[in-house]
């Protein structure tokens, strides 16, 4: 629906495409999976010509998505990564960007094996040191790159502090809202340029869907990104975009169980005689807690935690039975992973030491089982580990 400005987020989610349809009033948008448009004549459009440039199913989440993230134009990509890859045209020989320490496996690997080789470099730095990010400034800086809360580690970054400090310097800030969703966090609003999504994650929400989302601020950023869009081609299917829609609409919902229950985790856990630390920015010790209250409404349903013994980790991983050892995040299917040799095995050691990746710390994907259903196998898990450690007579 077109003026879903005025609603608040939880009717705009569930409404997604309702009101598009006028020619047969359907409440859930078609798939348009037609890639070519008859002109009425020379000269002349529908608005849609080719699928690449424009679809009727994918403007629907692309316009939706804009309003979600109070931006200005939405484009969807066929994967979070390729999102990246196409903001990241954005920049050429000599720019440098300025990037958040404990980052995306991904988004780390784009950036030093693929744009390192267009002359694009990076410096990693903990972005919540705004001394240690101008230090890292040069003439040639372009942007600043954003993840928080990061993963695994859930660092929280200021958004508004850095948009602040970027924008004299005519340096774009960009952030990776994928873990809190415009449900939670809205970036631009707190001033940044660009918001990048894998919608993999929380928007679609069922494991199901590779997808990935940009939206940008202004009109000559959405101008560069549209062309940018159509020119690379890294564009979300008809069927795709529709099954993301689906997800979306339940957005709301799923967002407030992934919160309560991974809070609830978090809290049992921190009491866990076998557990040494847990992170989690929804819980007052952590010590992005404060931020992340300010400028967002919710925490996500993802967290970390060390535990004491670094050989219980292969008997936890076995025993877990309704939790998935599995890599993504964001569904509702609760997951868990080994970062240091998962997800984040292409950042180079000494990176993934100094954040505090190690061989004791497990990433935990909440989803949205009965809270006593998730504990009792995690702790079922956790005595196994245990018992067969004790069992091997140390
Ligand atoms: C998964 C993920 C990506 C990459 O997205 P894909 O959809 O897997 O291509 C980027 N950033 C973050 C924070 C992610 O979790």
């Amino acid at each position: 629906m077109k003026d879903d400005r005025q609603l608040k987020i939880e009717s705009a989610l569930a409404q997604i495409g309702s009101l598009e349809d006028p020619a047969t009033g359907a409440v859930n948008f078609p798939i348009y999976h037609s890639t070519a448009y008859r002109h009425p004549g020379l000269g002349q459009s529908t608005g849609f010509d080719y699928t690449r440039t424009k679809n009727p199913t994918r403007t629907v989440l692309e316009e939706a998505s804009a309003r979600l993230e109070s931006g200005d134009a939405g484009f969807a990509c066929s994967s979070g990564m390729s999102a990246l890859q196409t903001i990241f045209a954005l920049f050429g020989q000599g720019d440098h960007l300025i990037v958040s320490l404990d980052l995306y496996g991904g988004t780390y690997r784009l950036l030093e094996r693929i744009l390192s080789k267009f002359g694009v470099t990076a410096s990693y730095v903990d972005t919540n040191d705004l001394d240690a990010i101008e230090k890292l400034r040069t003439p040639n800086t372009k942007a600043v790159f954003i993840e928080t809360p990061t993963n695994p580690l859930m660092m929280v970054t200021d958004i508004a502090a850095v948009a602040e400090w970027a924008k004299p310097h005519g340096i774009l800030t960009i952030v990776d809202n994928t873990l809190l969703t415009p449900f939670f966090q809205r970036p631009i609003e707190l001033g940044a340029d660009i918001v990048v999504h894998s919608a993999t994650k929380y928007l679609g929400g069922h494991n199901d869907v590779l997808a990935g989302l940009i939206v940008t601020k202004g009109k000559e950023l959405s101008e560069e990104m549209f062309f940018l869009h159509n020119s690379i081609g890294a564009v979300l299917s008809p069927t795709d975009s529709y099954q993301l829609m689906r997800g979306m609409k339940t957005l709301a919902l799923r967002m407030e169980r992934h919160e309560q229950n991974s809070l609830a985790i978090a809290r049992f856990l921190q009491e866990h005689p076998q557990i040494e630390t847990v992170y989690h920015p929804g819980l007052p010790e952590h010590p992005g807690y404060d931020v992340q209250n300010r400028q967002s409404s919710g925490n996500t349903g993802i967290f970390s935690f060390k535990v004491k013994d670094a050989r219980w980790i292969e008997p936890i991983l076995k025993n877990i039975r309704l939790i998935a050892f599995a890599e993504s995040l964001g569904g509702v299917e609760s997951l868990m992973t080994y970062p240091t040799v998962q997800t984040h095995a292409d950042i180079p050691l000494e990176i993934r030491e100094a954040v505090g990746v190690d061989e004791r710390l497990l990433r935990f994907s909440v989803g949205i089982e009965h809270i006593d259903d998730l504990i009792a196998d995690l702790d079922g898990a956790l005595q196994a580990a245990l018992r067969e450690t004790e069992g091997a007579g140390n």
